[in-house]
Formats: C-alpha cells, sequence, structure tokens
C-alpha cells in the first residue's frame, strides 16, 4: 500500500512531486520521500508523516531539478519507521540511483539471503531494495527484443533485476538524465503516464495528474519497461505473464474514487459493485446509510438501485489524529466515536442498510451497528459491498493474518451476532467479478484463496 509518482522534465520538478504525491496520500500515511537531480547529481528527503505536515519549504528549497520521483509509504514489507521510507538511494555500478516501489514480492528473504552470500550488504529491511542491489550484477536480454542502441548498455542491467525478482511491483528508477518505469508482468499495482507540456509523469492514480493539470496519456502496461530521456519515450516487454493479475482490491477500496485505474473510472465500478449488492439483495428498509468515506460510492450505486433513499446517517470527522490518550474502559468506544457520529434524525425509527466496502476484522462494524441503534434505528441491516476476505495479501495490500480475518473464523451468522445486526449480506464473488471488465485479469485472491504467484517464502508463509 503505496503510492508512486515521477516527472521528468520541468523546472522545478520537487515542487511537481510533492504535489504529486500529496495527491495520492491516501496510498500511504506513514512517511513521504522526494528524490530529485539536477543532471548532475541526486538529492533526498524522506520525512515521516503526513505529506503536507512533513514536507517544509526548506525541504522543497534544499532540492533543485528537473526530474524527481516521489513515495508515500504504508509499510507491508518490513520494518516500520524512517529506515524503510522510500525513495531508496544507492551507490550503482551506474552512478546514483533512486527508486520508489509499490508492490510486495514474495521471493525476497531467498533472494537477499542469495545475495548477501555473494557479499552484497542490505541498509533497509524492505523488499524495496532488492531492486538497486541487483542492479550491475548480471544482464539479461531475451532474445524477441529489438533493443534501442540508447539503451543497450544499461537496460540489461534493468531486465536482469526484474527478472530475479517475483511478486508485485510497480516502480520508477530515478537515474541523473532519466526514468525507468515498469510494472510486473501480472500488473498487480496501478502505474499510468501522464503529460504536461514538454514534461513526462508517472503516478500510482490518475487524480496525481489532476492536481498539476497534466493530461492522462496511457498505463503502463503489465510486464512493460518505459524508458523516458531526453531522446524521448521508448518501451519495451521482456517478460511474458501466464495471466495478468491486477488488484480488484485496488476498485473496493483503495484507490481514490476519482481516480482512472486499470483501464476503468474506479467510482463507476465501485458504483456498479453497490448495484450489484442491491440486485443480489431482498431486504426491505427505509433508508440507505454508507459508513463513510469508502462506503459512499457504492452506497449511490444500492440507493439508486434499490429507490431507497441516501442519507448521512454516520458523519465522518476529519480532524482525526493520532491521540496518546488511551480510553479508559468506560471510553471504549471512543476510538471509533472520533472517527464517525451517528445523524439521529435521518435514523430514529427507520430500517436502515448501512453500507460498507468491506469487513475484514468487524470490531469496526460492531461499533458502528451499536451506534446507529443508540441514535434510535429501529432495524441495522449491515451490507458490505466486496465478498468475505478469507486470505491474506502477498502483493503490497496491508491485509491481516488469517487470525485477525473473522470470515476465516466464523460463518456469516455468528459474524451477524458478532457486530449485533439485523442480518448482514456481502456482494457474492460472482457478483463482484461481474463488476470489472475480463474479471479473469484480476487478482480476487483475499475473496476465492485462489493466488496467482505462489509464495516462497516464509516472511510471506508467516502471514497464513
Ligand atoms: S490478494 Fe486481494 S488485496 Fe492482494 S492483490 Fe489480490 S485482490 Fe489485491
Amino acid at each position: 500500500m503505496c503510492g508512486i509518482f515521477g516527472i521528468f522534465n520541468v523546472e522545478h520538478a520537487q515542487k511537481y512531486a510533492f504535489y504529486g504525491i500529496y495527491a495520492l496520500q491516501h496510498r500511504g500515511q506513514e512517511s513521504v520521500g522526494i528524490a530529485v537531480s539536477d543532471l548532475a547529481d541526486i538529492k533526498l528527503i524522506k520525512r515521516s508523516g503526513l505529506v503536507l505536515e512533513a514536507i517544509s519549504k526548506e525541504d522543497i528549497e534544499s532540492l533543485e531539478g528537473s526530474i524527481a520521483i516521489a513515495h508515500v509509504r504504508y509499510s507491508t514489507a518490513g520494518d516500520l519507521g524512517l529506515t524503510n521510507a522510500q525513495p531508496f538511494l544507492k551507490e550503482t555500478p551506474f552512478g546514483k540511483v533512486a527508486l520508489v516501489h509499490n508492490g510486495n514480492l514474495v521471493n525476497y528473504t531467498s533472494l537477499k539471503a542469495e545475495l548477501e552470500k555473494e557479499g552484497v550488504s542490505f541498509e533497509h529491511t524492505s523488499d524495496s531494495e532488492l531492486f538497486l542491489a541487483l542492479l550491475g550484477r548480471g544482464t539479461y536480454v531475451p532474445e524477441s527484443i529489438s533493443m534501442n542502441p540508447l539503451d543497450e548498455e544499461l537496460l540489461p542491467h534493468i531486465f536482469y533485476a526484474l527478472s530475479r525478482v517475483k511478486g508485485a511491483y510497480s516502480l520508477i528508477y530515478l537515474f541523473k538524465d532519466k526514468l525507468i518505469a515498469a510494472r510486473d508482468p501480472y500488473g498487480f499495482r496501478p502505474l499510468l503516464m501522464g503529460r504536461l507540456k514538454d514534461a513526462v509523469l508517472f503516478a500510482s492514480e490518475s487524480c496525481a495528474f489532476d492536481i498539476l493539470g497534466a493530461q492522462f496519456f496511457r498505463e503502463v502496461k503489465p510486464g512493460e519497461v518505459v524508458v523516458v530521456d531526453f531522446h524521448g519515450i521508448r518501451s519495451y516487454f521482456p517478460f511474458k505473464s501466464p495471466r495478468k493479475a491486477m488488484c480488484i482490491f485496488e476498485f473496493v477500496y483503495f484507490s481514490k474514487p476519482e481516480s482512472y485505474i486499470f483501464g476503468d473510472w474506479v467510482y463507476n465500478v465501485r458504483k456498479s459493485m453497490g448495484r450489484q449488492l442491491a440486485i443480489e439483495d431482498d431486504v426491505d428498509a427505509d433508508v440507505v446509510v454508507p459508513v463513510p468515506d469508502s462506503g459512499i460510492v457504492p452506497a449511490i450505486g444500492y440507493s439508486q438501485e434499490k429507490s431507497i433513499p441516501l442519507e448521512l446517517g454516520l458523519i465522518r470527522n476529519h480532524y482525526v489524529g493520532r491521540s496518546f490518550i488511551e480510553p479508559t474502559q468506560e471510553l471504549r468506544d471512543v476510538k471509533v466515536l472520533m472517527k464517525f457520529n451517528a445523524n439521529r434524525p435521518v435514523l430514529e425509527g427507520k430500517r436502515v442498510v448501512v453500507i460498507d466496502d468491506s469487513l475484514v476484522r468487524g470490531t469496526t462494524s460492531k461499533k458502528i451497528v451499536s451506534m446507529l441503534r443508540k441514535a434510535g434505528a429501529k432495524e441495522v441491516h449491515m451490507r458490505i459491498a466486496s465478498p468475505p476476505v478469507i486470505g491474506p495479501c502477498y502483493y503490497g495490500i496491508d491485509t491481516p493474518t488469517r487470525e485477525e480475518l473473522i470470515a476465516c473464523k466464523l460463518n456469516q451468522e455468528d459474524i451477524r451476532k458478532f457486530i449485533g445486526a439485523d442480518s448482514l449480506r456481502y456482494l457474492s464473488l460472482e457478483g463482484l467479478r461481474s463488476c470489472v471488465k475480463n474479471y479473469q485479469e484480476f487478482c480476487d485472491a483475499c475473496f476465492s484463496n485462489v493466488y496467482p504467484i505462489p509464495l516462497e517464502d516464509e516472511s510471506c508463509l508467516s502471514k497464513t
């Protein structure tokens, strides 16, 4: 769960990177970093916390250049903290190179151990470092590739690095005079290209282009490597994949509703999940209430399909920060109450259908149901716009272990009792699949337990 951004060929690239990565803040709140090249050197800053609070004016003034990459992190692999904040910067046989990566590698432990045996030392405990550590350690060029002479020196090393890793990656390398972006052959994580006058941009979601007034150009395709330098844009497809496996959870929850990813608008897909949920549902109700923010779009679809009015029965507090004051036993619901409050006038005496995007541990749903009842709801019907989460993610989304997933421990009726709802219904797996184009090209392993890439390392298996 990370956001990445890159821009090539613009004055004050660091400022574009700052705003571009700010637009991707929802993809990671733990740390932020920006690396900038002035064509002679690469400079880097990394900070803990949110973009607007963590990066100062002085930080931005200390980074002057025309090529930049940026990252927001929500850790999925490696320890928390600034040591694993990206971009990573390393001295390589090709000079200084910086890297941002969104995804998760399933052969990190074994590949790292192999490189350590060969004398490679690692500064971080995150799988992303492998992309830099592998540079200069071998070359690979498939026979099918006809290489542009401009790329003959460097790209075989990039192809080699990518050929050694297994798992999910959307990434951008920053060299002093170029960007190289790549997406794994399965295409787990999104990566898009944009244009702004003479500049070329990359971002995890199209909302990062909107904030800069840039135009969406096209998506980086699964298995594609794109080189952008002062000679132009060059594209290669060095790897074949047995299948595509774009992450369907990006549509369920992770991406912003106004973004375009995986050949579709997130808003449209998320709304059709709500519509489909309504088609599969036979409950009678007076009002549809979304759990903000991620339940809002499916609730619109549900409400329109059922012709039941949508009301804001839960109001979200947008100023929630971190509290270090632990609530007492009497105040045990305070954390969820800090986040949401019930809106009594639209709930009192009503049969309420409450819509959330997903149900993972069940603890928040339980508190929401109780909150709606206390505010006078006559009936509370919990509806989830995705199927039960029955498996962890090994490809870059921070889902909990099986022990923490409520649908791995309880059947649907017991979950209903646990959360205290009058009824509980999920969107079916077939229903979810019907909401995307070509569902065979998507990963839905956390809902189906069908994992597109087998797990190789203990570090991954420990999540089972
Ligand atoms: S397991 Fe779930 S969250 Fe992970 S890539 Fe697949 S669909 Fe996405």
